[in-house]
């Protein structure tokens, strides 16, 4: 392996989550805050959306952590079908049980569709596993970046996830 390969290697080793293959942490890290600089100075939008799966210890609890891992996975990619359209769209596990969106230059009541289309088809999938069918349910957060910074915007869609929480879960608040 020469050094570019090398580099190639360790680029996609750092900035995609191991468990369910979408961009980690440290892409979020590293690379949200220009990408929404950089939208902003074309004068494009960019909206923020924060899931977090519901009661997802109980999954755990009652069909292990394996199990537990393979929802994660299926569910990374559920949420990459239903809302990754273009390289407009960024999905990243935040940690956890929680995945973050970025979508720059999409129109927020297109957005606002998108999120709660998801919300509710997430709520119908049926997962298989180990011969049981299991369903689960996800609360999101929103928030749309205009004049703020990425951890300010980060900040609000987190305050939203909350409140969709307390207001009963599968559910968003934007
Ligand atoms: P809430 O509805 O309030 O979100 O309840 P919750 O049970 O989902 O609570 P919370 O989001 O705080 O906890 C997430 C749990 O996800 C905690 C941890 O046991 C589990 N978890 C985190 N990372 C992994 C992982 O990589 N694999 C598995 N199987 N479980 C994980
Ligand atoms: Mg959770």
């Amino acid at each position: 392996m020469n050094y570019k390969e090398k580099y190639n290697e360790l680029y996609k080793l750092l900035n995609t989550d191991s468990l369910t293959g979408v961009f980690s942490r440290h892409y979020i890290d590293e690379n949200f805050e220009p990408i929404i600089a950089e939208a902003s100075e074309k004068g494009l939008n960019a909206n923020l959306a924060l899931f977090d799966i519901d009661c997802f210890k109980d999954i755990n609890d009652t069909y292990g952590h394996l199990a537990g891992d393979s929802i994660l996975k299926e569910t990374a990619s559920f949420l990459e079908q239903l809302l990754v359209f273009s390289e407009n769209d960024y999905l990243a596990r935040y940690g956890g049980d929680e995945f973050l969106l970025l979508s720059i230059d999409t129109p927020q009541a297109a957005f606002k569709d998108k999120i709660s289309n998801c919300i509710i088809a997430l709520s119908l999938h049926k997962f298989h596993i180990n011969n049981n069918t299991v369903t689960i349910s996800a609360s999101a957060g929103c928030a749309y970046i205009e004049d703020t910074d990425f951890i300010s915007a980060l900040n609000t869609a987190d305050k939203k996830l909350y409140n969709a929480k307390r207001a009963g879960r599968n559910g968003v608040e934007f």
